[in-house]
């Protein structure tokens, strides 16, 4: 990071910040954050802002009466658009503010959505020096500001799952940034809890999301971690369910978890028939090669065994799959 990079980020949240406060009363803002369900607590637990409509709202914030390279820091850090006639304008216009700090609380890049359904939704800041999308867990400074052991953190999709979850007292929860959740952000996740509960969006993508995520999480998978997937009904994410259904139900839905080995058969006996001989085969094959992925003796251990049950196969006969420590041939004599 140069000088001031974050000094810059946490100016222009500050700013943000301002504008929401001085548009929180104009009818625009003020009913989206009404529509959303955001108290003021929450809006400054998270330091939600507001960026205006206009296109040197931030620039002129910040760059006012400074020299010259400092507008090349703003356009850097992507604050600030530039473009092919040397035109600079701020990157974020008319839009919510979601600011994404570091695990020490330092601002390090924005998400922005928009207040209508236009296009598109969410405006995340482009990778910087300072930000790399997929290292960095949206909400984990937050979570951890909390006092005491945190016992589980919960990973969901959006921002605003996780705002709104704050909102309903549950404060464990971070997003990943739209992206499916990366073996980078499941060792973080790890790192904090040794037990992680995946919960995405109950739609195509969501569950998509979910056996990415469960791939990604393998090499990660340690004696003594536990991982969890919670399925939402058609249509919901975890903010539209908090808000309908409140804090007691979700939590229950939390506690009925699925846990991982039985996500994967499941996922994998939808994919492979067990009843065929193709099926099986294709099934020893992909499931040899998720397990073999796996650092934990333990886990190894469960799910082999459960491959070997539905492959109707004892475990002995699995063994030289699983290990590559197979003697070798005695060398040819000359
Ligand atoms: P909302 O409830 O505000 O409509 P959401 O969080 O439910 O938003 P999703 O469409 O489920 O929105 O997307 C989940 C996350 O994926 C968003 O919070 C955002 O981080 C990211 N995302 C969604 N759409 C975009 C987009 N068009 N560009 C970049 N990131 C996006
Ligand atoms: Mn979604
Ligand atoms: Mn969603
Ligand atoms: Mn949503």
């Amino acid at each position: 990071a140069q000088a001031d990079d974050y000094s810059l980020m946490q100016q222009a949240a500050d700013y943000y910040q301002q504008q929401l406060q001085q548009h929180a009363n104009g009818p625009a803002v003020q009913q989206y954050l009404a529509k959303r369900g955001l108290s003021a607590q929450t809006i400054s637990d998270f330091q939600l802002g507001y960026a205006p409509d206009g296109w040197d709202g931030v620039l002129q914030q910040l760059s006012n009466g400074k020299p010259r390279a400092l507008r090349e820091q703003l356009v850097e850090l992507k604050l600030v658009n530039r473009n092919d006639n040397g035109r600079e304008y701020d990157f974020f216009r008319d839009r919510l503010m979601f600011p994404i700090h570091d695990k020490r609380g330092r601002v390090i890049a924005f998400g922005g959505r928009i207040l209508n359904d236009g296009q598109p939704k969410y405006l995340n800041s482009p990778e910087t020096r300072l930000f790399h999308k997929g290292r960095e867990l949206y909400g984990l400074y937050q979570v951890r500001q909390q006092p005491g052991h945190l016992k589980q953190l919960l990973v969901v999709e959006g921002y605003m799952d996780v705002v709104a979850l704050a909102e309903h007292d549950i404060r464990f929860a971070v997003a990943c940034l739209g992206t499916a959740t990366t073996s980078d952000q499941m060792h973080t996740l790890f790192r904090y809890s040794p037990k992680v509960i995946c919960c995405y969006d109950g739609d195509r993508a969501g569950r998509d999301a979910a056996w990415r995520a469960l791939q990604n999480a393998l090499p990660q998978l340690k004696d003594g971690v536990e991982l969890n997937f919670v399925f939402l009904p058609d249509g919901e994410d975890p903010d539209s369910l908090v808000q309908k259904e409140g804090k007691a139900a979700f939590m229950a839905r939390l506690e009925q978890a699925q846990p991982l080995k039985q996500y994967l058969f499941e996922h994998l006996l939808q994919e492979f028939d067990a009843n065929t001989d193709g099926g099986k085969s294709a099934l020893l094959v992909k499931g040899s090669e998720l397990i073999k992925q796996i650092p934990s003796s333990f886990y190894q251990e469960i799910l082999q065994q459960k491959l070997d049950n539905l492959l109707g196969r004892s475990s002995e006969r699995l063994k030289p799959v699983n290990s590559r420590q197979q003697a070798r041939p005695a060398p040819a004599t000359i």
